[in-house]
């Protein structure tokens, strides 16, 4: 069976990039499994360039295929941001409760109508010899004034999505994973992996 490493060691992350790659005929560990592969710096400008770094780095170093997903939240009101810095916004890496805690602060105030923000989800697809397939998918939503819901992670909890009256912490996880940005990514990558990789 082909292999391809998810090049990520956030759990939340491999979980859900692992139930949507379910049923495929591909054998699929993630970085988990190979502690030795070092991190990368993810200081690319935008989520694309940051997705192609780490999956390049992970596919040369292992010689296995990678699928990289760079990912996070845009915020209209703060013209992007935190963008490529979602995942640090607060200063410490991966401190989900400071991260939310500083955008409700600079989101102080700010009337509803101008709380529109995105999810952005970057793929990249590398192969061991470098060749690389990228993708991207996004899910719209208001950022609230509280958060709300205990599921998901990252901003979830403060990520409202109107049509369902619920944020992105409060939805099931099986409709989170219909319509959020990495599921939107995913569907092309699959399809894509489907179309190149008959079998
Ligand atoms: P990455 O691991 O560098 O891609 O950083 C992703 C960061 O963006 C996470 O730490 C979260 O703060 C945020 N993020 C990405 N996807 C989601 C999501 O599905 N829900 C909530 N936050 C997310």
């Amino acid at each position: 069976m082909p292999r391809l490493v998810l090049a990520s060691r956030n759990k939340g992350k491999i979980k859900e990039l692992k139930m949507f790659l379910a049923g495929l005929p591909w054998q699929i560990p993630s970085l988990s499994d190979f502690p030795e592969v070092p991190e990368v710096a993810e200081d690319g400008a935008n989520f694309r360039e940051n997705a192609l770094k780490k999956a390049s780095a992970v596919a040369k170093a292992l010689q296995i295929w990678a699928l990289a997903d760079d990912s996070g939240l845009e915020v209209d009101y703060l013209n992007g941001a935190p963008g490529v810095y979602s995942a640090r916004f607060a200063g410490e890496h991966g401190n989900d409760a400071k991260n939310n805690e500083k955008l409700l602060a600079l989101m102080k105030g700010v009337p509803w109508g101008e709380r529109t923000a995105r999810f952005r989800s970057a793929l990249a697809f590398v192969s061991p010899e470098g060749v690389a397939w990228t993708t991207e998918g996004t899910c719209e939503g208001i950022i609230t004034l509280a958060p709300r819901g205990e599921g998901g992670f990252g901003y979830d909890p403060l990520f409202y999505l109107p049509e369902y009256d619920l944020t992105m912490a409060e939805l099931s996880e099986e409709k989170k994973n219909q319509i959020s940005h990495r599921a939107v990514a995913m569907r092309k990558f699959r399809a894509y992996l489907l179309n190149e990789f008959p079998g």
